[in-house]
């Protein structure tokens, strides 16, 4: 296998994965939050991975259905069964069925109407669902609960079909509604998020002079999709202090009028960041807030389905927020942690555990390789398709680590048994994540006694170019490909036609090469960066269009089965929950999500008008339409 040296380390404290603006915010937001934990002395860093066997079991199967339902003794009843259904069960020993029957929150019987009927009792409730479908529960292989609930909490410029932001009308527009609810008034600043300017009537960045439209009296701070540039008001910039003197910040730009060496109010990267610390400095932000945006996060993943959101990427601060919500019985739905592992090197030391405490589980670490393929950040073994302004054509991108420090990293991890994902999308940045983890496998041993594979699932995140070769190496390593299709459509021609050329562009997250190996594989959707939205995620991987209309690589589609599967069944296995979660079998949790039609019959570029119509979690709803 080839590998590059990094040509530029760039350890900043910006997180290059995912959404960098919302990711500061989210961290800003939690300073108060955090210093009254601090106060109250509730940091607990329990060691609870002292045992091995403990920290790594096997997993447990539940008991064939039959066994089950024979061994109940008669006089069982299920607290609730839904009959009439078209139950997807994700189970290929029972692919399909009637009814459900549930009790204390799990799954006591799957079968046909006769048998789970037989189940009623006086107090059971029979919920009649009409033929409408029910699946299991989905789970999010990746994706950052909290963020998305920050972003929930601001004015959303998202553009179609995820938002209804298409021109700077539109933009002022949802601005001037979010600034009339009464907590934004307390905020002292409006803030919006996900306005994207390639996608806007006008095709440029709203300017200071639009942003004043709005207001001159109140700050006013909108971010970009990318996370990475934003615009500001001619109040905030009083307030941030930029002037036609200040100088751009190192690794910012700060854009001028025409002309002239007045601010037009757009800031790039480190520039953005500065007026995102200011909003964070300067905002009304409640003690309850960091609370809220656990709950909405939550709520919003509920809203599509999703009966086990991830938080991907913590620091302490966010963690112990995430702690507090959980305590506080907030959380709609199961919320499983990997925290940032450079930043918190003693994380082996914290309650790293597979069981979860009123909602929420520290499943493990998180590394971040390089950056994002759409930012052009991503680092690649061979040159980009265009390389950004002001780069040489033979342009790489970059990665994130020194080999000292990812080696470091992996090495500890496996030390410390804990399960580590890592983001990484350019080829040679998974180069680097595959080799440290090789040789973390060769000095900590590959197999047990008996020679079966240690079981770590190390989850390459992301993997938008990972080829063919690394699929192999990936596969002898027992690492786990957690990829993310959705790019197809809201990067897929950007891809194509900018970033990668149409070669590489047609196998970015290669899902059927990964498959044809006989490994699961899952499909994220790396929230807030995109919509949770699960039905759009399924459609993406089936499909892979672009919002062209483009079919971008045909041959790495998923059927509607596998990507089913993909956001359940096998996310519970790369979460090390398939026990418990992932498909609708007796002794699993109940939960489910309730959908307008069958995605495994309609027409599969229909799946993404699929609605949900209710949400499940442990036999209680959480969200219903
Ligand atoms: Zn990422
Ligand atoms: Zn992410």
């Amino acid at each position: 296998m080839s590998y590059s040296n990094n040509p530029q380390p760039q350890h900043s404290a910006i997180c290059p994965c995912c959404n960098p603006a919302l990711t500061l915010l989210a961290e800003a937001f939690t300073m108060p939050r955090r210093m009254f934990l601090l106060g109250a002395g509730s940091f607990v860093t329990t060691v609870a991975l002292g045992n091995k066997a403990e920290a790594m079991p096997t997993p447990l199967h539940p008991q064939s259905q039959l066994a089950q339902l024979q061994l109940a003794p008669n006089n069982v009843f299920a607290d609730a069964i839904y009959i009439n259904a078209t139950v997807v069960t994700v189970n290929d020993n029972q692919p399909a069925a009637e009814a459900v029957a549930v009790k204390d929150g799990k799954i006591l019987a799957v079968g046909d109407r006769r048998t789970i009927e037989a189940l009623k009792g006086s107090t059971t409730q029979i919920f009649d669902l009409q033929g409408k479908t029910i699946v299991p529960g989905f789970i999010d292989p990746h994706g950052h609960v909290f963020q998305q609930g920050v972003a929930a909490s601001v004015a959303d410029l998202l553009p179609p079909p995820d938002g209804t932001v298409d021109s700077i009308a539109k933009l002022q527009e949802k601005l001037r509604e979010w600034s009339q609810n009464p907590v934004a008034a307390d905020v002292g600043w409006i803030i919006g998020n996900g306005y994207d300017d390639s996608q806007l009537q006008e095709n440029r960045h709203p300017t200071r002079f639009d942003l004043d439209e709005v207001s001159t009296e109140l700050p006013i701070c909108v971010i970009h999709q990318s996370g990475h540039l934003g615009a500001v008001n001619s109040k905030a910039l009083e307030i941030i202090n930029i002037t036609a003197d200040t100088p751009n910040p190192p690794g910012g730009v700060i854009r001028r009028q025409a002309g002239s060496n007045e601010p037009d109010g757009v800031l790039e990267e480190n520039a953005a960041y500065l007026a995102l610390s200011a909003v964070a400095k300067t905002a009304k932000v409640s003690p309850d807030a960091p609370l809220n945006f656990a709950r909405k996060g939550t709520e919003i993943y509920a809203r599509y389905g999703f009966t086990t959101a991830q938080e991907g990427r913590a620091t302490r601060g966010v963690y112990e927020v995430l702690k507090a919500a959980a305590t506080a019985g907030t959380l709609a739905i199961d919320v499983v942690v990997y925290v940032d592992y450079l930043v918190h090197p003693d994380l082996h030391t914290w309650e790293v555990s597979r069981t979860y405490t009123d909602r929420l589980r520290l499943a493990g670490g998180k590394l971040t390789f390089d950056g994002s393929p759409q930012g052009r950040t991503a680092w690649l073994s061979q040159p980009y398709y265009k390389p950004p302004e002001g780069q040489p054509a033979d342009y790489k991108g970059y990665g994130v680590y020194t080999e000292e420090q990812a080696m470091n990293l992996v090495d500890s991890a496996y030390q410390h048994n804990m399960q580590i994902i890592g983001h990484a999308n350019g080829d040679a940045g998974i180069d680097q994540f595959i080799m440290v983890t090789q040789k973390a496998t060769e000095k900590y041993g590959k197999g047990d006694a008996n020679g079966t594979l240690r079981d770590r699932r190390t989850t390459l995140i992301h993997g938008q170019t990972v080829r063919e070769d690394q699929l192999d190496a990936m596969k002898e390593l027992g690492m786990f490909p957690a990829l993310f299709p959705a790019h197809v459509f809201y990067w897929g021609d950007w891809h194509r036609e900018v970033t990668l050329g149409p070669e590489r562009a047609a196998r970015i997250s290669p899902t059927r090469s990964a498959l044809n190996r006989d490994m699961k594989v899952t499909i994220h959707t790396d929230s807030p960066v995109v919509l949770p939205h699960a039905t759009r995620t399924i459609w993406s991987a089936v499909n892979r269009c672009t919002r062209t209309d483009f079919v971008l690589g045909e041959d790495q589609c998923l059927t509607p089965l596998e990507a089913l599967k993909a956001l359940t069944i096998w996310a519970a296995y790369q979460h090390f929950e398939e026990d418990q979660k992932g498909s609708i079998e007796v002794g699993k949790l109940a939960d489910f999500a309730i959908l307008s039609d069958n995605p495994l019959t309609i027409d599969p570029m229909s799946i993404r008008d699929i609605e949900v119509l209710e949400t499940i979690k442990e036999g209680t709803t959480v969200y219903k339409q």
